[in-house]
C-alpha cells in the first residue's frame, strides 16, 4: 500500500484504464492487480494464522508450520442471456447506474456446474425456467478476482417475476425498442450485441 511510484511514473486505478491501455497490457494490468490483492490478503496461514511464504516454483503461499498452501482465489461466475422468439430478457439491478438493462449473472456456488448456477440464477432472479445452455465466451474481471462465463439460453416457461432484493425490474425487449445497455468493454455487450446480430438474421 504503501510503494512510492519509480520517478517519471505515477499509480493510476485499473478502472481508469478501462478506456486508455489497449486489450494485451489491460489484460497485464488486471492480472497484476489480482496477484497484488492476492499476496495482500495471505499473509496468514487460514488454518493456523502462521505467517505464511512464497512457495517456491509456483505462484503459491505456503504455511511453515501447518504446510497449508493457498493459490491466487479466481471465482467463477455466469451471465446469460435469455431469448424468447426475437425477443431478449435484460434486468436492471438496483446496484446499476442510471437506467442500464444487462443480462443476468450471478457467483456459482460450491458443488453446481456452471449450468446448474445458470438455471438456479434464472429461477431466483426473474421465476423463470430456461433450456439450450450455449457457451458464448469468458472474460477475467479483477474487481477483485471473478472469472465471468458468458451464455446463450432460451425460454422454457414460467412467468416473469423479478426477485426486488436484487432485481429492479426485468423485461423482454426486442432490437428496435432497446434500454440502455452497458459499455463495449464488458462482455455483457458483446453478448448482447452478438445475440441481436443472431436473431436479426
Ligand atoms: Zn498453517
Amino acid at each position: 500500500d504503501a510503494a512510492a511510484a519509480a520517478a517519471g511514473l505515477r499509480f493510476a486505478g485499473l478502472r481508469s484504464l478501462f478506456f486508455t491501455l489497449p486489450e494485451p497490457l489491460l489484460a497485464l494490468a488486471a492480472r497484476a492487480f489480482q496477484v497484488a490483492e492476492w499476496d495482500r490478503t495471505h499473509r496468514y496461514c487460514g488454518r493456523c494464522g502462521t505467517p505464511t511464504r512464497d512457495r517456491a516454483g509456483e505462484r503459491a503461499k505456503e504455511c511453515p508450520a501447518c504446510g497449508y498452501v493457498a493459490y491466487p482465489r479466481i471465482s467463477p461466475a455466469m451471465m446469460v442471456l435469455v431469448t424468447r422468439g426475437r425477443e431478449l430478457l435484460l434486468a436492471r439491478a438496483h446496484r446499476f447506474p442510471g437506467a442500464m438493462y444487462s443480462a443476468l449473472a450471478g457467483f456459482v456456488e460450491p458443488g453446481e456446474t456452471i449450468e446448474d448456477c445458470v438455471r438456479r440464477e434464472v429461477r431466483e432472479e426473474v421465476g423463470i425456467e430456461v433450456t439450450g445452455i450455449t457457451y458464448f465466451a469468458s472474460q477475467s474481471w479483477a474487481f477483485p478476482h471473478s472469472l465471468m462465463i458468458a451464455y446463450t439460453a432460451e425460454y422454457a416457461g414460467g412467468e416473469l417475476r423479478p426477485d426486488d432484493t436484487e432485481i429492479a425490474d426485468a423485461r423482454w425487449f426486442t432490437s428496435d425498442a432497446l434500454p440502455a445497455l452497458p459499455t463495449h468493454v464488458s462482455i455483457a455487450r458483446r453478448l448482447i450485441d452478438a445475440t441481436l446480430a443472431r436473431l436479426a438474421h
